[in-house]
């Protein structure tokens, strides 16, 4: 895939970009493994002082950088200013908080140990750790994995995905200018097909990816054959579970559409399938249709726009298919279900429901704005429905019963589970998947201890 900005609103290549030599990705390597030599003596106030000051780049630059995410994937430009702005956020919270999170743990003694005995353990950084990272959302992706890992005292290198270079080189800029030392933080920009390399490569000692499963796959056994850890966040098609005792179902529906439409519908735990209990399946479906069909699809840089394009004509092309093979196994089409037409990537709010097993949209996940409605007969049969899938990223459910929400919270199959409100990614909270959405888990604490030797020390 050619390394370049294309504007997914008109079809434009606007910028290309030349791949990194051989010698070049030869020469960023040994910088970042010489920074690490120096970097993982650096103290945490000094680390936090580097993100306090990279958060006060993203909040003061917050419309410069949000645009180039706009340009380059197309997400609404109100979209791209609140991840900015989340950037700033991250980089704040783990500036305050973790170096209590990679703090010594003390240990009990050991009947055996002599009273002068002190047993802890002591986070050390591992070195150059490899993000490779999807555009969707660019900045707060790779920021999510940095600023954890750079507080820990590891170096990062960013091979970011080939539709989103502006955004990546601007974040080694962010971080550079904030004062991380040389080499502290390193955009790669390479195609996918010399990560194997990469991985393979002695200076890098650990890798993360976010994206596809398919690629996750394959990074993941490449870590694994070079027995170095690695974090996959992956695909999802998360259920969005509702219940006849919702107070306010039009609340519910709005939650809905927005979950699924975030990101112009491109977001790792959009709500995909929504399974609804059949006494309110009929109503829920027809107002999730009319809500559907109330947004605006159009320039991302206006402020009207709901919709904006997909981040890739390819990804019209493969939502399409998916689609049409629904519908031809028998999925009915309530509205939307064709590309928009060009120039750009435009594709509409689209429903389709009575999905049949057969069907792809029933298995695979649509990476796209198409909400998909399933009917559940009562609870056990929601959580089968939703439990059907080789995903399990997140998922929510929304119901006043207090059984139900201890039981959908504890038997959903999957990483994350919101009762009575939608997924989401933010510092405080840990974030991850279970299944074949991915294994590790990022934010909160999980953050600064995913890049570590969790060393044992005896002494006495
Ligand atoms: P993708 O095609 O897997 O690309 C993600 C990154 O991996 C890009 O940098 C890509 O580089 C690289 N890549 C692709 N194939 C590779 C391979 N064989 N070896 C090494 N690197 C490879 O995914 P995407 O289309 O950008 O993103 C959409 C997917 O990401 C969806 O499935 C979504 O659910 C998932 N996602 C998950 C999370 C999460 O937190 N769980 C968050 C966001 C997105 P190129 O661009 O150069 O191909």
């Amino acid at each position: 895939m050619a390394i370049a900005t294309t504007n997914p609103a008109t079809g434009e290549t606007v910028q290309e970009f030349d791949a990194l030599t051989s010698e070049q990705l030869e020469e960023k390597l040994q910088r970042a493994w010489d920074a690490f030599q120096s970097y993982r003596d650096t103290t945490f106030e000094q680390r936090a002082g580097w993100l306090r000051a990279a958060a006060d780049i993203f909040d003061a630059e917050n419309e410069r950088l949000a645009e180039l995410a706009t340009l380059e994937m197309g997400k609404t430009f109100a979209a791209a200013k609140a991840e900015v702005t989340k950037c700033a956020l991250g980089c704040r919270w783990y500036a305050d908080h973790a170096a209590e999170d990679l703090a010594d743990v003390e240990w009990p003694k050991p009947k055996s140990a002599p009273e002068n005995a002190r047993i802890f353990t002591r986070y050390q950084p591992l070195g150059p750790v490899l993000a490779v990272m999807p555009w969707n959302f660019p900045f707060w992706q790779v920021l999510r994995f940095a600023a954890p890992a750079l507080m820990a005292g590891n170096v990062g290198l960013l091979k970011h995905a080939s539709n989103v270079p502006q955004v990546a080189l601007a974040i080694e800029d962010v971080l550079t200018r904030a004062g991380f030392p040389d080499g502290a933080f390193q955009t790669l920009l390479v195609g996918s097909s010399v990560i194997e390399g990469v991985i393979d490569d002695d200076r890098v000692r650990a890798v993360t990816l976010t994206g596809s499963e398919p690629a996750g796959r394959e990074v993941g056994a490449r870590a694994g054959q070079n027995v170095k850890t690695s974090v996959l966040e992956l695909g999802g098609s998360d259920p969005f579970i509702v219940m006849p005792s919702v107070e306010d179902l039009d609340e519910v529906v709005t939650a809905a559409v927005s979950s699924r439409m975030l990101n112009n519908g491109q977001s790792c735990i959009n709500a995909k399938r929504f399974i609804v209990h059949e006494q309110i399946a009929d109503e829920f479906t027809q107002k999730l249709v009319a809500k559907m069909e109330s947004l605006t699809m159009g320039d991302p840089m206006d402020e009207n726009t709901d919709l904006g394009p997909m981040s890739q004509a390819q990804g019209v092309e493969d939502l399409d298919s998916q689609v049409q093979d629904s519908v031809g196994a028998g999925a009915r089409l309530l509205t939307g279900g064709k590309p928009a037409g060009g120039p750009g990537n435009w594709y509409p709010a689209t429903v389709l429901a009575d999905i049949p097993k057969e069907a792809r949209a029933y298995r695979e996940e649509l990476f796209g704005p198409v909400a998909l409605v399933f009917r559940a007969s009562d609870a056990d049969d929601a959580i089968r429905i939703a439990n059907d899938s080789d995903f399990g990223l997140g998922g929510s459910a929304w119901t006043s019963d207090e059984d139900e929400k201890i039981k959908f919270a504890t038997q959903v199959e999957s990483g994350m589970v919101y009762i009575n409100k939608i997924t989401e990614s933010t510092p405080e909270v840990p974030f991850g998947g279970a299944k074949n959405s991915g294994y590790g888990r990022e934010l909160a604490s999980f953050g600064p201890q995913s890049f570590v030797n969790a060393k044992t020390i005896w002494i006495q």
